[in-house]
């Protein structure tokens, strides 16, 4: 098998790994860069290396639907098509399926839906979903999971845990791919019970990783990660843990310390095409007017490619002019910011410096004035 997590080392809970896939090794506590359509929105792939990305996720739900598979096989897999040659993670497509509401029916089989696109109708299972993935040639798929909004009674819960795992079990003997990693989803909501049962069941399936899903859905930040950590104590120590829809500064931070190696979320790249710059001191509108003849740059504490050569006044007035280097920008420099912190955590673990630079870190976040 080509994925082996190797734990390097521990302080508290927070974790310093290396986990080789496929495409790469990826070192752990890492935050991956959202490509849902195959790519991070308004970054080229050279642009992500530069700033320190070492794993990407893409969408099974998005990718099914546009191209669709035939077309990424044609290319040669989602790697050749994307240009893109580090590992890719896609999700199961799970998530975005719950997330249609209306336009979906479940049952034990799987999940009939109707495109978003064009209202043509498909089903997801646990076979086909892993199928897809292995054909994008990707390094990790997710299982097909059920994911629940909070809040929800107990019993939904329950059985979107039972169904979770059944699927999980048939993902797993769907398996054809030692080059794709198949990663179990712990569901639960924030009932602990239902957290372990859910945790019992996958690990007991002896998947190569495990993610805790259904977080990040409605709850408040003291739930998440009460429920993501006790959770990541019911988890093989030498497994990744990888928590789903996590990515502000605090947040991967707060996750690292549960105990979480891999994040993603399409914050960093959402602010950055809205004009919201993520600093490790706070974020801040770029158009506010304040920063018109700011000629700082956008965080005078980041070494990116961004912050060396342009200013905050300079974005500003990209965003105010409507220019699409502002979005493009803003969105590189986010995510630079979200992988030196991740770099920096690393080595604060790799040293025994975890609590040090964990209180750090969040003190700066709460500083007043300006970021
Ligand atoms: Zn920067």
């Amino acid at each position: 098998m080509t994925g082996a997590f190797a734990l390097r080392a521990r302080d508290g809970a927070a974790r310093r790994g290396s986990l080789r896939l496929a495409h790469g090794t990826v070192e752990t506590p890492t935050f991956m860069p959202v490509g849902t359509a195959a790519t991070v929105k308004g970054l080229d792939p050279r642009e992500l290396v530069e700033l320190g990305a070492q794993i990407v996720l893409a969408n099974t739900y998005h990718l099914w639907l546009r191209p669709g598979r035939e077309t990424i096989e044609a290319a040669g897999g989602l790697h050749a098509f994307m240009g893109w040659q580090q590992p890719i993670l896609t999700d199961s497509g799970g998530f975005q399926v719950f997330s249609l509401e209306s336009r979906r029916a479940v049952s034990d089989d799987g999940v009939r839906f109707r495109s978003h696109l064009d209202g043509s109708e498909h089903e997801f299972t646990p076979e086909n979903v892993v199928a897809f993935q292995e054909a994008l040639g990707v390094d990790v798929a997710m299982a097909l999971d059920v994911c629940v909004k909070l809040p929800a009674e107990r019993d939904e819960i329950a059985e979107a845990v039972r169904r979770t795992t059944l699927w999980a079990r048939r993902c797993a003997e769907a398996r054809t791919s030692e080059a794709t990693l198949l990663f179990g989803i712990v569901q639960g909501g924030l009932d602990l019970d239902l957290r372990a049962r859910s945790a019992e069941e996958l690990v007991g399936l002896g998947l190569p990783g495990y993610a805790i899903g259904g977080l990040s859905v409605g709850e408040t930040r003291e739930e998440c990660y009460g429920t993501a950590r006790h959770t990541a104590t019911l988890l093989p120590e030498d497994k990744p843990r990888y928590l789903m829809g996590v990515g502000t500064v605090r947040d991967v931070i707060e996750a690292v310390d549960c105990g979480i190696d891999m994040f993603d979320c399409v914050y960093p790249t959402r602010c950055g095409r809205n004009g919201r710059a993520m600093t490790r001191r706070g974020e801040f509108a770029i158009r506010n007017a304040g920063y018109t003849r700011d000629f700082r740059p956008v965080d005078p504490g980041c070494s990116c490619a961004v912050c060396a050569r342009f200013s905050r006044a300079y974005l500003s007035h990209l965003f105010r002019a409507g220019e699409m280097l502002g979005p493009r920008l803003l969105s590189y420099h986010n995510l630079a910011v979200l992988s030196t912190v991740m770099a920096d955590a690393r080595d604060a673990i790799a040293r025994g410096q975890w609590a040090a630079f964990r209180a750090a870190a969040l003190d700066a976040l709460a500083a007043e004035g300006d970021p």
